[in-house]
């Protein structure tokens, strides 16, 4: 059990993946990690995978921005 704990990792919910995963940023409240991080910066925002990304962090800010 001891040992258990000593093994504990710190793992957090990235909000792009919505995975467990160890590392990466924290914008505002939320985790985005490593690999979702590299990935939207590789992404052209002309990539329909971007628009997926942007719902994804739509969910971190709050809806402040009235249009
Ligand atoms: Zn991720």
């Amino acid at each position: 059990m001891s040992s258990f704990l000593a093994h504990k990792q710190y793992v957090e919910t990235c909000v792009i993946c919505e995975s467990l995963k160890p590392k990466g940023i924290h914008l505002y409240t939320s985790f985005i990690c490593t690999e979702c991080e590299n990935d939207l910066i590789q992404t052209d925002t002309n990539d329909p995978k971007y628009k997926h990304f942007l719902k994804q962090l739509r969910k971190i800010t709050n809806p402040e921005i009235f249009s």
